[in-house]
Order: C-alpha cells, then structure tokens, then sequence
C-alpha cells in the first residue's frame, strides 16, 4: 500500500496547522506513522487521496452509527441547505430535535443545543454549579469530557494517548476545585462525598467510558454514584457523548437503568455535523436563560442543516430491532478478533457493549485508568500497523474505541478477523 499522496499533505499541512491536524486524536504519531488523508467514504469504507480503501471502526469518532453519507442523510441535508444554512431565528426543527431526545432519553425532560460535546459537558458543569451554588467537581480518571478547562485533568482519549496528564494554559484556580478519582472504585468516592458532599455541585461521568479504551462500570457503580448525589444534593451528570444513541435509543441510562440528572450527547445527534446537547430535569434546566440566569449561547445552536442529519439519523435508530441488529455485528466481530489472538497466542482483552468495543493489548482485567495505562502500545502500533496495511482502519491508539455501525456487513466483518488474524501473528514477533 503506498501513500505518496498523504505524505505530501500531510507535509504541506504540518505548515499551516499545528501537527498537521485539527484535532490532536488524528495524528497517528502514538502507532509510528503519519495520518492518512481521506478523499471520500460511502458506507463503511473510507477511501485514501491514493486511492487505497480502508473498512472503517473510527466512523469519525462515533456520530456515523448509520455509516458515512448514508442517502437519508445526504438528503435531509440537502433538504435544509436549499431552504437556508443558518438563521439565528427558531424553527420548527429544533423543536422536533428537542421532542425527539425527549422520546429516546429517559432523564431528559428539556435540552438545549448547542454545537459540539465539549460545549455540552462545560455548559452542564455551569449549570449544575449555578443551580447548587456549589464549586467543587468530581469525574474520574481516564474519562475525557472535552477540553474545557475544569475537565482537563487525568483525561482519557488524546491526553491518554499523548500522556498529557493536564494542560498548561489551566489555571491552577480553576481545576483546584475538580477531583479526579479513579473509574469504578465506589468506595473512594464514598470517602470524597462524606468529608465535603455538601461542596460538590457535580459528579460527572462516562457511564460506560470509551476515552481510555472502552472500560464498562462495575456492578453497582452507578447506582452508587446516584445514591450519593441524592444524599448530598449533588447533581449527577452522564456524559453520553459517545454512549448516547449508542449502546441503546435511550443510551448507557436506559441500558443500566441509572438515570442522572443532566445527559451529554453528542456525535450521533448531530449525524456527522457538529452538534451537542444537555437536558434533564425540567426545574434544573429551567434555571438556563432567558427563563433562568446562567447563562450559555451559540450563534449555532440548533442550526438547521445540523438539526436535519441528527434527525435523519435518530429517525434511522428509531426503528425495531436496530440495536439487536448492532449488538449481533460487534459480537460477531469481536468473537472473531479474540480468536485470531487466541491463535496467535497474543493477549488481549476485549472489552465491548454493544457496537462499542476495545482490545487491550494486557492479559489483565481493565477496569480503570491505571489497568488501561498497563496495556502495550508498541503491540498496538504493531497491530494498527498491520490492520492499515491491510485496509482495516482502527483507531489510531490503544485508548480510543471501535464503532461498528450498521453499514459493516457479514462480508466486512469476515474481512476484518482475516486481517487481524496475520496482524496478531506480527504482533507476537515484534
Ligand atoms: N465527552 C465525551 C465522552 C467524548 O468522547 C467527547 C469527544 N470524544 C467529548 C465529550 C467532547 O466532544 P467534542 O469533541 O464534540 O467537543
């Protein structure tokens, strides 16, 4: 496989951009190589500006559950554009988006848009620190939230990748009052809330988190996290900005029967375009201007050509049978790539709920941050390596997910355990 083509812009690139990227997920620096350039994408398959075609598990990151340029979309957005790109007025639109999250989450009584999940989890956090006039945060270590300021700390996803542990530019003001503490270990949180409960506007978590490779709560975990907000009159926060749509219509809450109190979406509610969201309770959100006095905005929130493919796409996932459809195609790959690895006597452990999955290259149980980090990197870049070479496109790092989406077919997934059965083998000599 040749990439004369990527190399050059990726070249010309590293001139105008820092790193060459808009966003520091895409350097494929942590797996030894340079980022492919994409030209275009139908389905499940990317194809190259030199022309080699790839099966695609990143589905940018999540939104594609349906698959890239899938024909309702396209349409709805064509649709929109003809009639205008942006208003700055409401539409009807944005009320059937509101009505819809309505119907699918089982928390969310109101929600608000606004145009990526990083805007969501920092207008959240406001929210739920203007509503307790409350300071401190707690979230967990190895969760990514965004790159706001107070979320930054022990982040999963590019920090993960990079080993960033927080960012200069930070205050130490500002993250003085976030506490990180580690995924799935109940009992220190316990500990946190009974010494200053009554400080802490917020939990807030990935109820699955999919940010340092793909880590599932423990049993009870949740459950625990809600019982101690409800004591200490803390709000708690999903961010189901990947789990959202994802694992089910009504996302991690529906699946674990927790409900929170504000939700965090993004990705798939924007089918592809930029878009976020958080909803909840009516009288917390009701404290949002211009009813209420914390304030957020965006020029746009809610913009019509985004409202039109996050649609299309939830009308999509409204169907019957959709998520059975999804569970059985990630178990089905999974299966297979865990005995290619089996075969090649190469350890992993693969971690998955429904199209959400990731091999960590450990023979140890990943529960959290610190089992994650243990994971071999250079055995994943020997394995990103292999998979690339061989027109599978993973994510370029141990600590991202794979998306099956319901463009991947019985023939793809065939496909992709055959490429990973010699990529396992290369993986054991290297
Ligand atoms: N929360 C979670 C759980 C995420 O995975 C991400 C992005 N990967 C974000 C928030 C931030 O979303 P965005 O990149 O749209 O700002």
């Amino acid at each position: 496989m040749e990439w004369e083509k990527s190399k050059r812009l990726y070249e010309e690139a590293c001139k105008w951009i820092p790193g060459g990227v808009n966003s520091p997920v895409r350097s494929a620096r942590a797996v030894g190589m340079n980022p492919i350039f994409v030209k275009e994408a139908r389905g499940c398959r990317l194809v190259d500006e030199d022309g080699n075609t790839y099966i695609d598990y990143v589905g940018s990151w999540g939104p594609l559950i349906v698959g890239h340029s899938h024909p309702d979309i396209v349409e709805a957005v064509r649709r929109a554009a003809e009639k205008g790109t942006s208003y700055g007025i409401p539409t009807q639109l944005e009320i059937s988006m509101a009505q819809k999250v309505v119907e699918m989450v089982p928390s969310i009584d109101m929600v608000r848009m606004v145009s990526s999940g990083t805007e969501a989890t920092m207008s959240a956090i406001r929210l739920a620190r203007g509503y307790t006039g409350r300071k401190k945060i707690i979230k967990f270590n190895g969760c990514y939230h965004g790159h706001g300021d107070c979320l930054l700390v022990q982040s999963g996803s590019g920090l993960a990748t990079l080993g960033i542990p927080g960012s200069p530019g930070i205050p130490e003001e500002i993250v003085m009052h976030t506490l990180s503490l580690p995924y799935n270990d109940l009992g220190q949180v316990e500990e946190v809330m009974e010494r200053m409960g009554k400080e802490v506007a917020a939990i807030i978590v990935e109820p699955v988190a999919a940010n340092m490779g793909v880590v599932l709560p423990r049993p009870g975990f949740l459950q625990g996290l809600r019982k101690l907000c409800d004591a200490f009159g803390t709000v708690l926060i999903f961010d189901e900005v990947i789990s959202g749509f994802r694992l089910a219509a009504g996302g991690a809450q529906e699946v674990f029967g927790v409900l929170p109190d504000l939700t965090c979406l993004g990705k798939i509610i924007g089918g592809g375009l930029p878009v976020g969201a958080y909803g909840g309770k009516r009288e917390i959100m009701m404290k949002m201007a211009p009813v209420g006095d914390i304030y957020q905005a965006g020029t746009l929130s809610g913009n019509p050509l985004a409202m039109s493919a996050g649609l299309a796409t939830l009308n999509i996932l409204s169907s019957a049978g959709i998520y059975e459809v999804l569970e059985e195609k990630a178990n089905y790959l999974v299966h297979g790539l865990a005995e290619g690895a089996k075969a090649a006597g190469v350890s992993v452990r693969m971690n998955r709920i429904g199209s959400l999955g990731c091999g960590f290259f450990t023979a140890e149980e990943v529960c959290d941050f610190e089992s994650a980090l243990k994971a071999d990197t250079q055995a994943y870049a020997v394995f990103f390596q292999e998979m690339l070479k061989g027109g599978i496109y993973m994510a370029p790092s141990q600590f991202e997910a794979f998306f099956v989406s319901l463009a991947h077919e019985k023939s793809d997934l065939d496909r992709t355990v055959e490429v990973a059965a010699q990529a396992f083998e290369r993986v054991r000599e290297h």
